[in-house]
C-alpha cells in the first residue's frame, strides 16, 4: 500500500501519521521526494484499516498498486504531467526541442553549438560532462568543468541545460548545475541510480534501456516517482534489433503505447534510435506525427572532428531545415513547436 501525502505536509506532520500507521503493526518506509511525500507500508493493509488510514489528516490518498508502475499510470493520473523547466513548458501542447552537442569537448566549441541550436530554435541545451563509453579507451567527458561550460552557455542563451548523470554518487554535483538530469539507456534499470534522483528535486529525463520493454521502461520510471519525484519524462531512443544497417531499431510505436498507458511526456531520441544522421530529420518528423512532446537531438558544428557520435549528429543549418519541417508536422496533428 502507498500513502500519498499532502505536498504542504511538513515533517512533524510525516512523523506523527508514521507513528500512527506503527501503531497499527505497519512497516513504513519514506520516500522524502522534494515534490511530494509517499510513505510505503507493508504488513497487513485490510479494509478496516486503510478506512482508518485514509481518514488522518495530511493523507492525501491511499494507493494499492495495480500494475507494476501504478503512479506512472493513466490510471493513477487522467490527466497528462505538465511541468515547467525555466521558461520551457514540458508535456504541454508546444513541443520542445532538445538539442546540443554529444559530449562537451571543450569550451569555444560548446559555446558555438549552443549559440548555434539556439539561432536555429532549440528550447533546450544538451551536452555531456560524464560520458558512458562502451571503450574505456573512448573519451569520457571532461567531467565538473564540462558542467561549468554548460551552465556558461545557459547563461549566454538563456536556455536550460540537460546532461547525463552516470551514477548514484555524482546525483548531487550534476544536479546542482543542470536543470534536467538524464539516466541513460544504459543505466535505465540502475536502482540505486533511479532512487537517488527520485530524491532529487529536479526533473528526470529516463531514456528506454536498449534491450527494455516498454513495461520496463515504465516500470524504471516507477521508481523516480514512488521516491518522490513527478517531473519525470520518458525517452524512446532505439532498441536493439538484428537489424546492423543503423545503430538501434527506433520504435516509434512506442510513442502511442507510452502516452496511452502513461501520463508522463514521452520523447524521442532519432539521433542515437539511428546512428545516422541522414536518418535524424525523418525520424524526427515520425515521431512528432506519432505524437512525441519533444526531441533530443545531436547537433554538431563540424561532426566529422567530434569526439563522440559525429556519424549521427546534425550540423546546425540541416537542424535549421529539420525545425522548419517539423514546424508544419506539428500543425498537421494540432500542436505547435
Ligand atoms: C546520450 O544521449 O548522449 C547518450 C549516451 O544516450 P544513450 O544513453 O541513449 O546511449
Ligand atoms: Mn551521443
Amino acid at each position: 500500500m502507498l500513502v500519498v501525502m499532502n505536498s504542504r505536509t511538513t515533517d512533524c506532520e510525516i512523523n506523527e501519521v508514521e507513528k500512527q500507521l506503527k501503531d497499527f503493526g505497519l512497516g513504513v518506509q519514506r520516500s522524502h521526494g522534494k515534490n511530494r511525500f509517499i510513505l510505503r507500508i507493508s504488513g497487513d493493509c485490510g479494509l478496516e484499516t486503510t478506512t482508518v488510514v485514509k481518514t488522518i489528516p495530511y493523507v492525501e490518498k491511499v494507493i494499492f498498486p495495480s500494475y507494476p508502475f501504478e503512479m506512472v499510470s493513466r490510471d493513477y493520473q487522467e490527466e497528462k504531467t505538465v511541468f515547467k523547466v525555466g521558461e520551457v513548458e514540458i508535456g504541454a501542447e508546444k513541443a520542445v526541442i532538445m538539442a546540443g552537442p554529444c559530449a562537451v569537448e571543450g569550451r569555444e566549441s560548446y559555446l558555438r553549438a549552443a549559440e548555434a541550436v539556439k539561432e536555429a530554435g532549440a528550447h533546450i541545451l544538451r551536452g555531456g560532462a560524464y560520458k558512458p563509453r562502451s571503450s574505456p579507451y573512448a573519451f569520457q567527458g571532461l567531467e565538473e568543468e564540462g558542467l561549468k561550460i554548460m551552465a556558461e552557455a545557459r547563461s549566454m542563451t538563456g536556455l536550460p541545460i540537460i546532461t547525463e548523470v552516470l551514477d548514484q554518487y555524482s546525483v548531487e554535483i550534476v544536479a546542482d548545475y543542470a536543470d534536467i538530469l538524464q539516466v541513460g539507456t544504459r543505466n535505465m534499470q540502475n536502482f540505486k541510480l533511479l532512487r537517488e534522483l527520485g530524491q532529487v528535486g529536479k526533473p528526470v529525463l529516463i531514456k528506454r534501456g536498449m534491450s527494455a520493454t516498454i513495461e520496463e521502461w515504465l516500470m524504471a520510471a516507477e521508481y523516480l516517482l514512488s521516491e518522490g519525484n513527478d517531473k519525470v519524462i520518458l525517452c524512446e531512443r532505439g532498441i536493439r534489433t538484428f537489424e546492423t544497417y543503423t545503430r538501434n531499431t527506433l520504435d516509434i510505436s512506442a510513442v502511442p503505447i507510452a502516452k496511452e498507458l502513461s501520463h508522463l511526456p514521452v520523447f524521442v531520441d532519432p539521433s542515437h534510435g539511428t546512428g545516422l544522421w541522414k536518418c535524424v530529420h525523418p525520424m524526427s518528423m515520425a515521431a512528432i506525427a506519432a505524437g512525441a512532446d519533444g526531441l533530443l537531438v545531436e547537433v554538431h558544428p563540424s561532426p566529422k572532428e567530434a569526439l563522440c557520435d559525429g556519424p549521427q549528429s546534425l550540423l546546425p543549418d540541416k537542424f535549421a531545415l529539420m525545425l522548419n519541417s517539423l514546424k508544419k508536422v506539428a500543425e498537421i496533428i494540432g500542436r505547435t513547436l
